[in-house]
């Protein structure tokens, strides 16, 4: 690794600004600002390592592809990322401008640092690497950069099903999220999918005294938490009917990697201001551990309102509204769940009103899957020490478009901070984890070459 990480000091500062005019192209999806120049600078970014780009249309916002053979036999590795990223929330939160980066403490500041420009660049930027240092890359890599991540992905997986027999592709890599919080070396086998929805119970036209309608008008804020209560136990069970069928167990290999993960409970609790865990999913504390907390199913409110104003007022309100999400453990699939939880509504308060928005699939790859090894070797080695097999993800990313779409074994090479404070303000990206980063990716095409 001494000729890839000698390459990457030498040319330190113009990664740097390279990185900056990245962060100063904005690129929200959510509202589409500024989403052609980006696609533009994407593409620019691509070609100065070398590959041959292409700008696929996909109905929505397109994806920006690179593409740059290896030897023959080698592997055809994908490399997601995605070049939108989240609005900035509002400007007196930030420090200093979140789309002008700035550097101080050693971090890169600004809307994208982490999430996703910086990760995706130093895997760019490996490519550049290698290739400079070696005349040539380990192995055939097609970069998928995705305009829409932010929103969804609502055209990823229809755009690589129509790609699929050009890309042909034997495995997939993608840098998004921080590090494990132990801040050990990472290698992310799958992601939990995500519904979100919105219950509305509709009352009468408008607010109404509560002394002279009180006992006469139903009032649709107690429906609604009646509703609620019988959706999930005090004890932490789900108690939506079918919403789990098709959840595949976690494998002895996965519960191992699991068991292996630090954590340190009371310091992660403290730190959030709390001293008690969560009631368990499946209703026995005892039976789940912190870290298969985060590969099982969950149901959460959100919010809760009523459309009558915050203020106290003696009113019966005319409407209540609870937002809510579930995160989707592997094998359960998206439609069902929606499925399940309409039935549920329909069963228990036909007249509320259930509105689905944004869902994310789930997706796992095995500890056990092919280049499984190859990619962990190659996270280690740059590391010089052994990397944490992480087998879900609690958030959620797009990636079943490529484990289940593609049919490919797909790796997470998280390369930022814990406190990237991503979609928050003061974005940042530690700026050694970004040097480094660059290496680690180039050390993972390295190992995948060679298998
Ligand atoms: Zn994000």
């Amino acid at each position: 690794m001494d000729v890839i990480r000698n390459y990457v000091d030498q040319h330190r500062r113009r990664h740097e600004q390279e990185l900056a005019e990245w962060i100063a192209v904005p690129s929200v999806s959510a509202t589409g600002e500024g989403m052609s120049a980006a696609a533009e600078h994407a593409e620019i970014l691509l070609l100065r390592s070398g590959l041959t780009t292409r700008v696929v249309d996909t109905g929505g916002i397109p994806l920006v592809t690179g593409h740059k053979s290896g030897p023959d036999g080698s592997p055809h590795v994908v490399i997601y990322g995605h070049y939108d990223v989240q609005p900035p929330g509002p400007l007196e939160d930030w420090q200093s401008p979140p789309f002008e980066a700035a550097i101080r403490d050693g971090r890169m500041f600004g809307r994208g640092t982490g999430d996703n420009k910086g990760q995706h660049f130093a895997q760019v930027l490996a490519l550049r690497a290698l290739q400079d240092c070696y005349g040539e890359l380990p192995c055939s890599v097609t970069v998928v950069l995705d305009g829409e991540e932010e929103i969804g992905s609502p055209n990823l997986a229809k755009t690589l099903a129509s790609m699929r027999n050009d890309l042909n592709a034997d495995v997939v890599v993608w840098s998004d999220g921080p590090v494990h919080d132990s801040y050990e070396p990472t290698v992310t086998l799958g992601v939990r999918g995500a519904v979100s929805f919105e219950i509305t119970v509709r009352g009468a036209d408008a607010a109404l005294h509560s002394g002279n309608w009180g006992n006469i008008a139903p009032n649709p804020a107690w429906q609604l938490v009646w509703l609620l209560s019988t959706m999930r136990a005090p004890d932490g069970r789900i108690l939506i009917d079918g919403y789990d069928s098709g959840v595949k167990p976690l494998t002895a290999g996965e519960r191992d990697a699991l068991a292996a993960l630090p954590v340190d409970v009371p310091a992660v609790l403290a730190s959030v201001g709390l001293q008690q865990i969560d009631v368990s999913p499946t209703g026995d504390p005892n039976e789940v551990g912190f870290n298969e907390r985060l590969a099982l199913p969950t149901f959460t409110i959100n919010s809760l309102s009523c459309s009558d104003g915050d203020d106290h007022r003696s009113v019966i309100p005319s409407v209540a509204v609870a937002r809510c999400d579930m995160r989707l453990a592997c094998g359960q699939q998206v439609d069902t769940v929606l499925e399940a939880v309409r039935k549920h509504v329909d069963k228990h308060l036909p007249h509320a009103q259930l509105q689905f928005k944004a869902t994310m699939a789930p997706s796992r790859t095995l500890p056990d899957a092919p280049f499984a090894d190859a990619v962990v070797r190659g996270v280690s080695s740059a590391a010089g020490k052994p990397a944490l097999l992480v087998p879900a993800l609690g958030g959620s990313l797009p990636i079943a478009a490529l484990s289940d779409g593609l049919g490919l074994p797909c790796y997470g090479i998280p390369l930022a901070n814990v406190d990237e404070h991503n979609h928050g303000p003061n974005e940042n990206f530690e700026l050694y984890r970004f040097h480094e980063g660059i290496v680690t990716a180039a050390s993972t095409l390295l190992s995948l070459g060679r298998r």
